[in-house]
């Protein structure tokens, strides 16, 4: 019988190792121990891709581990798909509790809350970062992937989308461990797509009367979220029709609901910076669309694949 204590030392003196670990056999149960830890306000995969960018398991195996053939994104919304007891006894020594807190859940069908935090129309996930909060420690808070995410409480800044040197957002469908070693990336601390450091780049600025307005309705969201409140009630819809039938598309948050009789000083705001496409303001939440509507449907499409996989 190994002791806690003695576990505790084996997953210390493995985590300052650099290269793959060894499989464990502790008390009939084959553990990988020294994995970086998962924090207690991280998203699930912010976890997952930061174990792979450690090297210490190849990024193959470690989804065979878990058990996950989607985008990684993904996984972020469905804790249901993953056995966390089972993850609790081969990863570490972390908490079932910490690991259920790394999901994002809402009280709705999984592809209607889809555009909750994911880009829909580009077909892309939401990851915002702050870069302050990425300089004191490099990775993914959960409070980011949301769409009605949009500015950091504790640095009063707005979340940048984007990385300001080459462009591109975070996507961890685009992470290449042998770019990454071309790129020297180890950590969540730079741009996946080119190798900037995150935590240098400049957030957008807006005024302090609109970034008072952005926090303090964000907080009152994120209150409603935990508090039980329908987050579908701030969901913004296009809707199109097709051979004479009407469609929709749940495609983001409606800014108009959220921010309510603000909505127009924040919107200029947003639309001035060119940030968070995202957020729609047509009043009602409802948006028609006539034009375009070709991208709209292959976003459907792409809507449609997630249900049928997932
Ligand atoms: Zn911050
Ligand atoms: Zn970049």
């Amino acid at each position: 019988m190994v002791s806690m204590l003695q576990v505790r030392e084996i997953e210390q003196r493995l985590r300052s190792q650099q290269r793959s670990l060894p499989y464990l056999n502790i008390d009939g149960a084959r553990r990988l121990l020294g994995l970086p830890v998962i924090h207690s306000d991280e998203v699930f995969s912010s976890w997952i891709v930061r174990i792979m960018l450690s090297r210490k398991i190849n990024k193959r195996k470690l989804l065979e581990e878990i058990n996950w053939k989607e985008a990684i994104h993904l996984a972020d919304l469905k804790p249901a798909s993953f056995n966390l007891k089972h993850l609790v006894l081969r990863f570490n020594l972390i908490q079932i509790e910490l690991l259920e807190r790394s999901f994002l859940q809402f009280e709705m069908p999984f592809v209607d809350s889809l555009c909750l935090t994911t880009d829909i129309l580009n077909r892309k996930p939401i990851f915002r970062f702050c870069p302050y909060c990425i300089a004191e420690e490099p990775y993914i808070r959960k409070s980011w992937r949301y769409a009605f995410s949009y500015a950091c409480p504790d640095h009063g800044c707005l979340l940048l989308e984007q990385c300001t040197q080459c462009g591109e957002s975070i996507d961890f469908e685009k992470l290449n461990i042998s770019k990454m070693d071309e790129l020297s990336i180890h950590d969540l601390s730079s741009c996946l797509s080119c190798g900037t450091g995150l935590s240098s780049q400049q957030p957008h600025r807006i005024s302090d009367r609109a970034m008072n307005i952005v926090l303090d309705r964000q907080a009152s969201m994120f209150r409603e979220l935990s508090s039980g409140v329908r987050i579908n009630n701030y969901i913004a819809q296009i809707r199109y029709s097709e051979n004479g039938l009407l469609n929709c598309l749940n495609v983001g948050v409606s800014g108009s609901l959220i921010f309510k009789e603000d909505a127009d000083e924040v919107r200029t705001a947003f639309r001035k910076a060119g940030i968070f496409s995202t957020s729609y303001w047509q009043p009602s939440g409802c948006i028609p669309v006539t034009k375009g509507v070709g991208k709209v449907k292959r976003a459907k499409q792409w809507v449609i694949k997630h249900r049928e996989q997932l």
